[in-house]
């Protein structure tokens, strides 16, 4: 059975992911660890981090993941921008610890237009420097993006590229459906989705996948605009979920739907369906 989980609400206190997260039957879980839109990380009280991990144990809750805030950019030219995001993934990676998470997953962020070569030995320098400034098993997960304004990681080369200048067993990769799809990879046929694995395979290496985001995209093939849709009700469709859910290669992983609190327990009910039958 396919391990099937969301991105949950942290508001109020840490611990409450987890009573959310039993709320709508997720079997593991996404959380921030502090405002995606704001700098300034939150230091929790030790006894907060106790109860998430006493809470998230009787659950059976795993993996759990962190997703990095939005303001990061490893590409930038900018030296506070660069500091900060350092600063931040090092940060999370310590919540990651504490809280027993699998790692942090982040966006790499844009070359703006300059093209990635260019930004591509500062951006495998900055994941060295986090990694070095942290101890523990807990992973960088680089996300896939789809592909507007400069962002890396729109094409698994670039990713894969990443991945052997750092070579670390604690850089891991996240796959984002809808991403993928917004950035040109055709995932909706048997024959479309095979050949993006092969090329994830080539590129990166499949082992190297450590979670799903199981998103449906309100955009079309190859539109670069990154808007998520409720499972089923995209372009990739039903259809295009159902061989997901059925890929041996994928079976392993977690998936974790991105859709808004509220949909979330259907879109979750909707891959548990599809992957119960053909
Ligand atoms: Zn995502």
């Amino acid at each position: 059975m396919l391990n099937i989980g969301a991105h949950v609400s942290i508001a109020g206190s840490l611990d409450l992911a987890i009573d959310r997260a039993v709320d709508i039957g997720a079997s593991c879980i996404q959380i921030f660890g502090s405002a995606p839109q704001q700098w300034q990380s939150v230091i929790y009280p030790l006894e907060q981090i106790g109860e998430f991990n006493r809470k998230r144990e009787e659950a059976r809750i795993a993996p759990v993941f962190l997703h990095a805030i939005y303001l990061i950019n490893l590409a930038s030219e900018n030296h506070f921008i660069l500091g900060s995001s350092i600063a931040s993934l090092v940060q999370y990676l310590k919540l990651g610890k504490l809280i027993g998470a699998e790692g942090v997953i982040f966006h790499v962020g844009s070359h703006r237009g300059k093209g990635f070569k260019s930004a591509a030995g500062q951006v495998a320098e900055a994941i060295s420097q986090i990694l070095a400034q942290t101890e523990g098993s807990g992973k960088l997960i680089i996300e896939n993006s789809a592909g507007a304004g400069g962002i890396i990681g729109s094409n698994f080369a670039e990713i894969g590229f990443l991945v052997k200048a750092v070579s670390s067993p604690r850089l891991a990769v996240c796959l984002d459906t809808a991403h993928a799809f917004e950035s040109g990879y055709d995932l909706r046929t048997k024959s479309g989705l095979d050949k993006m694995l092969k090329e994830f395979d080539k590129q990166i290496g499949l082992e190297k996948l450590v979670a799903i985001h199981a998103n449906d995209s309100k955009t079309p093939l190859g539109s670069n605009r990154d808007r998520h849709e409720n499972i089923g009700e995209g372009y990739i469709g039903l259809k295009g979920f159902r061989l997901l859910t059925h890929d041996s290669r994928l079976a392993s992983l977690p998936f974790i739907i991105e859709t808004p609190p509220g949909s979330d327990k259907d879109d979750m009910e909707t891959l548990r369906s599809l992957s119960a039958h053909w």
